[in-house]
């Protein structure tokens, strides 16, 4: 059991143990290998957690916000201390190679903290409003508690995503990871109280989604933010309009990648690769539905082939190893299942498309996958298959291109590749995302803000943006004078 934590949850600056709760494994998706034995939340872990969050937010709201910033940089510093450990345990949790985890993962929990903790002491300024004699002035005040419920595919950049900005409002946060990937957030947890955050506002419980709605529908509840797909997020977000809760949803996509005829084919080409096979296609904002002008087609396709064709693929700890197994078992069949019907409804495989044979048959392998030829109506260009299959379509003009990105109930992210720079801004304006690129894809660093329109969700992570999300306004009237009542 290489990665047992020491217990399955971390309530009140401690592991605990609940055997009552349902077990589950934590598997290596590279190998089937069994790395941790846990059990799902109980109610009386739910209560546990949620009752030491709201008795330590009450304190923390009183901390002044450069005090608690100063807590998530040093939290910032230690992710970074420990970023080879923390890469290795993101490896073991999700598949995605330590080519990928040592420089994107912690390091971007580690963003997250030292930004959220940088801007503590200028974000949550209120406003003086002259009133003539009298006057108003506004507080930024903290929401409580707030739940955050992750999905696998950034289990350690999730748990800080929504961690830091809910932290440096001074709300507590009870935080459930994917029951596919249960141990990052762990570690997390214990970072942040090696830094000195107080016990109890920051709690990891396990469990799926019967857990999620014991958190969601919870009285003491005053925020769910999930990241999770769509269907999931109309079941969160309904239970918690229930409540009149905040929400922020950050969901699936699929999202258009437009290349122009006069775009830098080669950036292009690296553009789509990174945005369809990085973390094995498991990433929300991925450009899956490339839209490549006729005239470069060719071009396109054939250096596409080629770089895919080179691209290795193996032990996810292995540093040369540039893709690794997709999450689970039934990961794995549903994409092959989506390969299946791209070529059964008459898309053109390209590359791909099989179980490579390089790799252990334990693991949950699949080839980097292009399919061309591919048009609107195929179900691979319509639904979110969340692994490493890119769909490429043609196009001839920009009005009918910009019309066809936009033909779909997803909203979270878009790219444009092209040379022209008005061009290149003027498509961006009309596409239907929260996130665009222009010339690149994917880059989302955390000054930026990041989310969705449409069914891809609401509200925003990363940068002041934020701020909003994790906190009210309260406005305080001040009266100079006399009341001047007419009775
Ligand atoms: P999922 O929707 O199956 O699960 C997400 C989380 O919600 C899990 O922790 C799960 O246990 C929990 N959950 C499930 N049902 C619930 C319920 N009824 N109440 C409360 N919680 C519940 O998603 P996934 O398969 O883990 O992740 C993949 C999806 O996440 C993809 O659609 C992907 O696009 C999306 N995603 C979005 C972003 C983003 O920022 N927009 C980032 C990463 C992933």
């Amino acid at each position: 059991m290489r990665a047992q934590p020491k217990a399955s949850h971390f309530i009140d600056g401690e592991y605990v143990e609940d055997t009552a709760g349902t077990p589950f494994e934590s598997v290596y998706p590279a190998t089937g290998e069994v790395i941790a034995r846990l059990h799902a939340a109980t109610p009386a872990i739910v209560e546990k957690a949620i009752a030491s969050a709201k008795r330590a937010q009450v304190e923390w709201a009183k901390a002044s916000p450069s005090a608690r910033g100063r807590i998530l940089k040093r939290a910032a510093d230690i992710i970074r201390e420990r970023n080879r450990e923390l890469a290795e345990l993101e490896t073991l949790d999700t598949g995605k190679p330590i080519q990928e985890t040592t420089v994107a993962d912690p390091a971007s929990g580690a963003d997250s903290f030292e930004f959220f903790g940088g801007i503590a002491a200028a974000a949550l300024n209120g406003e003086h409003i002259p009133l003539g004699g009298d006057w108003a002035y506004t507080k930024r005040v903290p929401l409580g508690v707030c739940v955050g419920i992750g999905a696998w595919n950034y289990p350690q950049q999730i748990a800080c995503w929504k961690g830091a900005p809910a932290l440096i409002c001074g709300n507590a946060m009870v935080f459930k990871p994917s029951e596919n990937t249960p141990l990052g957030a762990l570690k997390i947890a214990e970072i942040l109280i090696e830094a000195g955050l107080p016990k109890g506002l920051y709690n990891v419980i396990q469990g799926d989604r019967s857990t999620g709605p014991l958190l969601v529908n919870h009285p003491d509840v005053a925020k769910v933010s999930l990241t999770g797909s769509v269907p999931t997020g109309r079941k969160v977000a309904e239970a918690a309009a229930g409540h009149l809760k905040h929400v922020t949803m950050e969901l699936g996509g699929k999202s258009p990648l437009i290349v122009f005829d006069d775009a830098d084919i080669d950036s292009a080409i690296g553009g789509a690769m990174l945005g369809n096979f990085y973390s094995t296609g498991q990433v929300c904002s991925n450009g899956t539905r490339v839209f490549v002008h006729k005239a470069v087609k060719k071009e396109f396709l054939s250096r596409l082939k080629a770089r895919t064709e080179a691209i290795l693929i193996g032990d996810p700890m292995d540093e040369a190893t540039q893709l690794g197994p997709v999450i689970n078992r039934a990961q794995q069949e549903k994409i092959l299942s989506y390969i299946a019907k791209g070529k059964a409804e008459g898309a053109t495989l390209v590359t791909g498309g099989a179980i490579p044979n390089n790799v252990s048959a334990d693991g949950c392998y699949i080839q980097p996958t292009v399919f061309a030829d591919v048009t609107d109506t195929m179900t691979i260009a319509r639904e979110e298959i969340f692994g490493p299959v890119m769909c490429v379509l043609d196009f001839d003009g920009e009005d009918e291109v910009i019309e066809r990105a936009n033909a779909t109930e997803f909203g979270l992210s878009a790219g444009v590749f092209t040379r022209d720079l008005s061009r290149g801004h003027r498509v961006v304006d009309r596409l239907e995302a929260g996130t665009l690129w222009i010339n690149t894809y994917n880059l989302c660093p955390v000054e930026i803000p990041f989310g969705g329109v449409k069914q891809s969700g609401f509200g925003r992570e990363n940068s002041t943006a934020a701020i909003n999300h994790y906190s009210e306004i309260k406005t305080v009237y001040v009266a100079m004078g006399k009341v001047d009542a007419p009775y």
